[in-house]
């Protein structure tokens, strides 16, 4: 597993931003990701790019996903 910080894209909410699950919920709580997770970047300026980063690439269009509650 590989460990996600903050500023990364695992922790980002483009991050799948079009399909989200159970799996990414998972990796927000633990901020762990399997090495051979890739998702297509969901933010609006690469999105016709079709972008796919891993859990520990990142950008400078970093947006923190929203705390539940
Ligand atoms: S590439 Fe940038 S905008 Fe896309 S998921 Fe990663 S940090 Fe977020």
């Amino acid at each position: 597993m590989l460990k996600i910080e903050n500023g990364m894209c695992g922790m980002c909410a483009h991050f799948g931003e079009h399909h989200g699950g159970d799996e990414l919920v998972q990796i927000r709580i633990s901020h762990e990701a399997p090495e051979e997770l890739v998702e297509e970047c969901g933010n609006p300026e690469m999105e016709n790019l079709h972008l796919k980063v891993t859990a520990v690439s990142s950008c400078d269009g970093y947006e923190p996903i929203r705390e539940a509650g």
